[in-house]
């Protein structure tokens, strides 16, 4: 017997209609590549969202068909989401910042109709719009009488000339709600990129999920700064969790550095703001020296990469201000995993409730999570155990576009029918269900027989007064088969010797954890996502030599 309750589908029209209709008035705030403010409504976003469809009509695009964006975080981006997904067609945000062949080979791959880029990326467009053979319209997100000329990239028009003509009235249509609204491609460093084709069912619930209070929190009474950008797995979601709840939104453009974000947060009183490690770390050293304080900011998510327990300190004790540790990838829209503290926490001391803010934190319904070992034996929640990390659930891949590098999956189960999607990092799971990671797999270390955490042995290293930065990687030795070392870069005009950084991990971890070495580099190579890349680390320090 079916239920009886109505199937409407779950749409991302649906979301910006919300919006209007019962948050028309909350407020959108961009800034903008021009360097101003803009700031305007719900209401006024879902009329413009309405005008993209319009042109992407006008442009005889067919469902499905894919329009790019190379761009910040800012309204017309919003739109873009909105008008794009709405419509039918497949919204498709190119990492900016990745490699100029790697962009066209993934706008041809995608086979993209459109796109859509900020201004700062013409340099860029031009360099690479002859290889890219399947875009038919260049469209410029700036206002008409800002559209460069003589700028040599055929079909270019600005977004405001396009969308213009276009009536602000149109009927978003109904189809199934697993058609794909959006892609995005891995920065994967091995082989070709791929690509997690979103739906709308998948990035709906993902945004139902998100804003629930023990994953993001997000409520009509919020103001959120996404620093995370929107090309990066659709901004962890935020821009349709805002939608959902109606929260105020700060978007902060292509001025990413301390002084403007600080700026933008007091100044549209943000009470919440997401990004990756690094982001944060900028915010903090523009901070701190100038003494200056948050008023309004209360919350943080913090994930990408694991976050160090210095910065979680420096937010709580310093500015008031509450980082919850998320875990997740682009291939699951990205939420799984997010720290916040159980009922039964409340009467642990600072330093233990601590220790379990630093671990990634507890599934979101919805995404089922397992770790095992080499053979796909599941092993036990006990917090001690590593394995790798196994996840299924509505908004977690089940294979990628175009089934590039073909199934991803691991099946287990009865029937062995139960798919995997096999994460790449390794971790325990504690008996409260809280996932720490340890590792990327292809970055484990492995001394002696037993593995040794490189965030373990970079947070400690990172908690130096004179360490900006630390990646640990494991180098071949004749005994224990790798030892770890630990690459530095000292903060500027701070100084660090190598014992006394040595020395530093004493008491911190076991003696065998302790790298064998320091290496002080001027910079440790970071992708296209703000991740250390380690695998250009090992090629910088080829020829280097364990002490003996
Ligand atoms: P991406 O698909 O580019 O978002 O990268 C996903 C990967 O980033 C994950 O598989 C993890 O290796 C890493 N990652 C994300 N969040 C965290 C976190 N909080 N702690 C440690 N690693 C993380």
């Amino acid at each position: 017997m079916l239920g009886l309750m109505q199937s409407q589908p779950l749409l991302i029209s649906g979301l910006i209609d919300f919006a209007e209709r019962h948050h028309g008035d909350a407020e959108i705030v961009s800034r903008r590549v021009e360097g101003d403010i803009h700031r305007y409504t719900y209401k006024d976003s879902a009329g413009r969202a309405r005008q993209v469809a319009n042109a992407l009509d006008a442009l005889k695009l067919a469902f499905s068909d894919r329009v790019a964006t190379l761009a910040w975080n800012g309204y017309r981006h919003f739109e873009l989401y909105y008008g794009v997904s709405g419509s039918g067609r497949v919204l498709h945000t190119i990492n900016p910042r990745l490699h100029p062949d790697q962009i066209a080979w993934i706008a041809n791959h995608a086979e993209d109709q459109v796109l859509c880029f900020d201004l700062s990326f013409l340099p860029l467009v031009q360099a690479v719009h002859a290889k890219c053979g399947t875009i038919k319209h260049y469209i410029a997100l700036c206002d008409a009488d800002k559209l460069p000329v003589d700028s040599g990239i055929p079909n270019l028009q600005s977004y405001e000339a396009w969308i213009s003509p276009q009536p602000a009235q149109y009927t978003w249509p109904s189809f199934d709600e697993n058609t794909a609204s959006s892609i995005c491609y891995t920065s994967g460093t091995t082989g070709n990129p791929k690509a997690a084709l979103y739906s709308h069912r998948s990035s709906t619930l993902h945004a139902y999920a998100a804003a629930l209070p023990d994953v993001m929190c997000i409520s009509a009474r919020d103001a959120i700064l996404p620093v995370v950008p929107m090309f990066h797995v659709n901004a962890w979601g935020i821009p349709y969790s805002a939608a959902l709840t109606g929260a105020k939104l700060v978007f902060p453009g292509p001025a990413l550095d301390g002084k403007s974000i600080y700026e933008l947060i007091e100044a549209e009183k943000v009470t919440y703001a997401a990004g990756v490690p690094t982001v944060w770390q900028m915010l903090l050293t523009h901070m701190k020296p100038a003494g200056l304080k948050f008023s309004t900011m209360r919350r943080t998510v913090i994930g990408g990469s694991a976050c160090p327990p210095a910065m979680i300190t420096a937010f709580r004790d310093d500015y008031g201000v509450e980082v919850l540790h998320a875990w997740g990838m682009t291939e699951m829209s990205p939420l799984g995993t997010l720290c916040t503290l159980k009922n039964k926490h409340d009467a642990l001391s600072d330093e233990e409730k601590m220790k379990i803010r630093l671990k990634q934190g507890r599934a979101i319904y919805g995404v089922d999570m397992k770790i095992v070992d080499a053979e796909g034996g599941e092993l036990p929640w006990d917090g001690k155990t590593f394995g790798d990390l196994l996840v299924r659930g509505p908004w977690v891949v089940r294979e990628y576009f175009k089934n590039e590098g073909g199934d991803p999956l691991v099946y287990s189960g009865a029937d062995g029918k139960e798919g995997w999607f096999p994460t790449g990092d390794v971790g325990t799971i504690d008996p409260d269900g809280y996932l720490q990671i340890t590792d990327r797999s292809k970055d484990v270390i492995k001394s002696g027989g037993e593995w040794i955490s490189s965030i373990d042995v970079e947070n400690i290293a990172v908690a130096h007064p004179a360490v900006a930065m630390a990646a640990c990687i494991g180098v071949a030795h004749p005994k224990w088969d790798e030892r770890p070392i630990v690459a530095v870069v000292r903060r500027p005009g701070m100084d660090v010797t190598r014992e006394e950084l040595l020395r530093f991990y004493d008491g911190k971890i076991a003696k065998w954890q302790v790298p064998d070495d320091v290496v002080f580099v001027e910079a440790i190579p970071i992708g296209a996502t703000g991740k250390m890349l380690k695998t250009r680390l090992r090629e910088m320090l080829r020829d280097y030599a364990l002490p003996t």
